[in-house]
Formats: structure tokens, C-alpha cells, sequence
């Protein structure tokens, strides 16, 4: 069930959390609009998925996605978090993020502790890199949903 929908390309607005300290845990996660959110398939199974994403116009990183209930709207709608596997100077609240969502890693999973949760994150990075260096994955990374906004005009 999680994989049916997969790929899955979508692109909207980064907007503010709900102030879960991500960042302060290393692991920031860029949140998807409401209205992205919303178009998503109602059947797509929550947990971890990986794939491509960017910035803007910037260049496309490896990422880990989380979708899961929205805690803010009493976990009766989803929230759709992005962590881009790379450094940013600056945040980018506002921007357009663009993803590709190529497969999924696991079921979300309730943890007993906070370094489970991190070390569970960071063998979800892990496996995230090694998996997107497959062929198949990495033809995706060029696809051409990525530089279809490079300033071009789409309707001409
Ligand atoms: P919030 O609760 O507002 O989502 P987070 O602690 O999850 O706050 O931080 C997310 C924000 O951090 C993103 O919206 C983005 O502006 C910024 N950010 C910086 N680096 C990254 C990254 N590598 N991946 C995702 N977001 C990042
Ligand atoms: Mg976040």
C-alpha cells in the first residue's frame, strides 16, 4: 500500500511546524502547506519514506520524508515533513519545495526515548543514501520535475 502511489512528485510552500525542536535534534524538517498536504492520496500509508527534493531553483539532495498525523489538527489530518540531506546556510520558510518520493523505509513507530528516536532517524538517513545510489533511484534525480521551474516559462 505504501508503495502503490510511489514515485510520487509534489511541489508547494514550506511552512512553520508545530515547534517539535526538529532542528534542535539536528534533524530539521521542512513542512509541507496544508493545501499540499491535502493533495495527497488519502490512502497513502504514514512512516518514512526517501527520495529527491530541492529548493527553489537549487540543486536536488537526497531526503528523508516522514508523513504522519498532524499533531496541531488532533492527528485527524496528516503532516508531511521533509529532512533534505544536506547543509543549509539559512532556513527557507517560504520557499517552494519541490520532491520526488522514491520508496519507503518503515512504519511510523512510537519510541521510548528520545536517542532511540534520534538513532532511529539516523539509520533512516542512512539507509536513505544507500538505497537513492541505486540506478533506478538515481535517474530520478535528473528527472525533468526538478528543473522545469530554472525561470522558464512553462505556457509560451
Ligand atoms: P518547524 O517546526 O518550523 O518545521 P524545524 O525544527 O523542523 O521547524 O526546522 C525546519 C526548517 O529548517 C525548515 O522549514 C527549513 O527552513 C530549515 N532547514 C534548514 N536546513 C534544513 C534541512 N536540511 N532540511 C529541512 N529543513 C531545513
Ligand atoms: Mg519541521
Amino acid at each position: 500500500a505504501a508503495m502503490r502511489h510511489l514515485p510520487y512528485f509534489c511541489r508547494g510552500a514550506v511552512v512553520k511546524g508545530f515547534g517539535r525542536g526538529s532542528k534542535e535534534l539536528g534533524i530539521p524538517t521542512a513542512n509541507f502547506c496544508e493545501q499540499v498536504v491535502e493533495s495527497f492520496p488519502s490512502d497513502i500509508s504514514t512512516g518514512v519514506y526517501y527520495g529527491w527534493a530541492c529548493v527553489g531553483n537549487g540543486d536536488v539532495h537526497k531526503m528523508v520524508l516522514s508523513i504522519g498525523w498532524n499533531p496541531f489538527y488532533k492527528n485527524i489530518k496528516k503532516s508531511v515533513e521533509t529532512h533534505i540531506i544536506h547543509t543549509f546556510k539559512d532556513d527557507f520558510y517560504g520557499e517552494i519545495l519541490s520532491i520526488a518520493i522514491v520508496g519507503y523505509i518503515r512504519s511510523e513507530k512510537n519510541f521510548s526515548s528520545l536517542e532511540a528516536l534520534i538513532s532511529a532517524i539516523q539509520e533512516d538517513i542512512e539507509e536513505a543514501k544507500r538505497r537513492l545510489d541505486l540506478p533506478e533511484h538515481l535517474k530520478l534525480k535528473e528527472d525533468n520535475f526538478f528543473h522545469l521551474s530554472e525561470g522558464k516559462t512553462v505556457n509560451h
